[in-house]
């Protein structure tokens, strides 16, 4: 997904204000302290220019010794000042903009969690994230580029201020009459030709270099490709978990070969390189090269009036001075609207995913309590299209269970039956047919009480690299005797006993020194603990025991009743064995659930999915060895 080309300035300035709204709402302070940090750098300057002439303008013709102590004490302390408010507002700017990187990170992160799962999973918006990340690391467009741009533009206009009440005189002072042909310099065209040449200039070398700025802009898709190759082969063979396999297959050959290569994206004869050799390089050169005829002809003209008499000699330094920083100032912000223009598409790609709808659409209707956890569930003709996708991921499903029976899901993998959970959790709502929780529509319901009526332990868990018990109870404040019952039925006490700190033991070792790596069984049976911590009433359990050896897994199974107690749960495995306990059987096959009945009437239809699959596996457990 490449930017759609530049837009017009005002749509640009449209497109930023959106930004800048959003960023205010999240951060204020970050673009306040980069404000105040511009206006107060951009005007203080200028004391210093006014109070310098006057001293040298005092030197020269007055020499009045206590004038000058007092403008040279005055410069003094209005420096001192100067450079305390400027260190004091440096401070608060850097704070506020210390973590940046992580701060816009939490600007996409809360707006992922505020965005209904369907969104967040369609590859749509995983590519449109990514393209942004992208935008921002490799060319640091978007949001970066806009709090920098305003910063530039606050501290052009003031910049500019500043100049103009400095420079307006340098205009208005006639040189004597009597000055010959100097009286030439008060021509009014003449004085019109000299402020055109410089506006001339001034415009001139900003648009060039805003031009040559949008050749980057345009070129953003290959350098976001080029940025993503480099950043891949710089470290894909440094990663750990590819240590075994980079060194078995000397897979670092290909990335030597491509760190080696002339032609990529950043080599010497790649596209970077052929464009700062050419156009870019050709443009920024030739708008350094004009600013620099302006600083010539603003230092002709003013020593011309002063050679002619106009004004002192103090008065030189301050209008050169203040002349080349207006017209630097103007030049900023013909530069800043350059790339606020060339920022803006890159802009709108990011309000594009801020601007994704929220939340599945939530009912109103309270969830009852109801004693004994006495919840059913009914699936009434219900199919499942992923988004962007034609192909049925669940098809006309017809099931209901619920009050403290233990439902097994079997099938063969990509049978639909995590699509099966993720509907039932509503993480997803059904192209069509219904889903029921005692009798009435999921969608009526509050989500936020609906989610509470499940504990899910998903094949694709995470854990955090967080203290045990914090893990356990998604909190940091938690009841500890719950949470080593929970560790227990899950078959985590024996572990947990070797550990000084117990709960406190922080998992993994990304956060500290003292962190323990787990095993995956491990890490599931945590993950059980947990599911079971939240004490909903139903308990989803997504192929809890892949990741366990053989007598783990046993123990679960052994313990499975205890483990659910009451309970209503669900029970998804493709190891049929682990089924048995189970009331009921539901067996799906492409989308369809083709069976459903106890593990007894389903091995008494020989030619039943079940029947075939309970062989195969059964086969293959009872082979003999040779
Ligand atoms: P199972 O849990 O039985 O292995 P799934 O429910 O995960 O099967 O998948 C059912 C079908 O849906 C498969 O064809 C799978 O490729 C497809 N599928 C699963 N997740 C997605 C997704 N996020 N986007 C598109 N298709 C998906």
């Amino acid at each position: 997904m490449k930017n759609k080309g530049v837009p017009s300035l005002s749509k640009s300035l449209k497109i930023n204000f959106k930004a800048w709204r959003i960023l205010f709402k999240e951060y204020p302070h970050i673009l306040l302290s980069n404000i105040f940090v511009a206006i107060w750098g951009a005007l203080s300057p200028y004391v210093g220019i006014y109070l310098a002439a006057r001293v040298i303008d005092e030197l020269s013709s007055g020499k009045d010794k206590n004038t000058i102590i007092l403008l040279v004490a005055a410069t003094l302390v209005a420096e001192a000042i100067i450079a305390l408010l400027t260190a004091l507002l440096k401070k608060y700017k850097n704070t506020q903009s210390a973590g940046m990187y992580y701060k816009i990170e939490n600007i996409y992160t809360r707006k992922l969690l505020n965005t209904d799962f369907a969104t967040v999973d369609d590859p749509k918006t995983q590519e449109l994230l990514t393209t942004i990340r992208q935008n921002r690391n490799g060319g640091g467009w978007g949001i970066y580029r806009m709090i920098y741009d305003v910063e530039q533009l606050v501290s052009a206009l003031f910049s500019a201020l500043g100049g103009i009440s400095l420079t307006i005189t340098l205009f208005t002072q006639a040189v004597p009459e009597n000055a010959g042909d100097f009286v030439v310099l008060n021509n009014p065209l003449f004085i019109i030709a000299i402020i055109a040449a410089m506006v001339i200039i001034t415009c001139t070398a900003p648009l060039l270099d805003s031009k040559a700025q949008s050749y980057y802009a345009k070129l953003a898709g290959t350098l976001n490709l080029g940025n993503r190759l480099h950043g891949h082969f710089g470290q894909v063979c440094a990663e750990k978990r590819y240590a075994e396999d980079v060194r078995v297959y000397r897979q670092h050959v290909y990335c030597e070969k491509y760190g080696n290569d002339k032609t990529t994206t950043f080599g010497t004869k790649g596209t970077f390189s052929k464009y700062s050799k050419g156009p870019v390089g050709v443009l920024f050169a030739i708008s350094a090269a004009i600013s620099e005829v302006f600083t010539f002809i603003v230092y002709v003209f003013v020593c011309l009036k002063a050679w002619a008499g106009a004004f002192g000699i103090g008065a030189v330094t301050q209008y050169v001075s203040a002349v080349t920083k207006l017209s630097g100032s103007f030049s900023n912000i013909l530069r800043t609207f350059g790339e606020i223009k060339n920022n803006a598409p890159f802009l709108q790609l990011e309000l594009d995913f801020l601007e994704l709808p929220d939340k599945l659409k939530s009912g109103e209707e309270h969830v009852e309590q109801l004693a004994d956890d006495d919840y059913e569930v009914e699936f009434k003709n219900v199919s499942f299209k992923y988004p962007g996708t034609d192909i049925y991921a669940l098809k006309n499903v017809n099931i209901k269970f619920g009050q403290g029976r233990k439902l097994a899901v079997v099938g063969r993998n990509g049978s639909g039956k995590t699509t099966f959970i993720k509907l039932l959790c509503r993480l997803y709502d059904p192209t069509e047919g219904t889903i029921l929780l005692n009798g009435k529509d999921i969608r009526e319901y509050d989500i936020i009480e609906y989610e509470r009526v499940f504990s899910v332990v998903f094949q694709d868990f995470a854990l955090f690299a967080m203290p045990l018990g914090e893990n356990v109870a998604t909190s940091a404040e938690y009841d500890m005797k719950k949470v080593e019952d929970c560790l227990n039925k899950a078959g985590f006490s024996e572990r947990l006993a070797s550990w000084k700190d117990g709960l406190n033991t922080v998992l993994y070792k990304e956060l500290t020194e003292k962190g323990v790596e787990i095993s995956g069984g491990e890490a599931q049976k945590i993950a059980i603990a947990r599911a079971l911590y939240k004490g909903a009433p139903i308990v989803v359990l997504d192929e809890p025991t892949a990741a366990l050896d053989p007598i783990a897994e046993s123990e679960i199974y052994a313990n499975f009743n205890s483990i659910v107690e009451k309970k209503t749960a669900i029970y998804i495995s493709h190891r049929l064995s682990s089924c048995r306990f189970c009331d009921n059987i539901a067996v799906f096959d492409s989308g369809e659930m083709v069976q459903y009945g106890t593990h007894a009437e389903l091995l008494s239809d020989k030619d039943g999915l079940y029947s075939q699959l309970w062989n195969a596996q059964a086969q293959y457990y009872n082979k003999k060895e040779d």
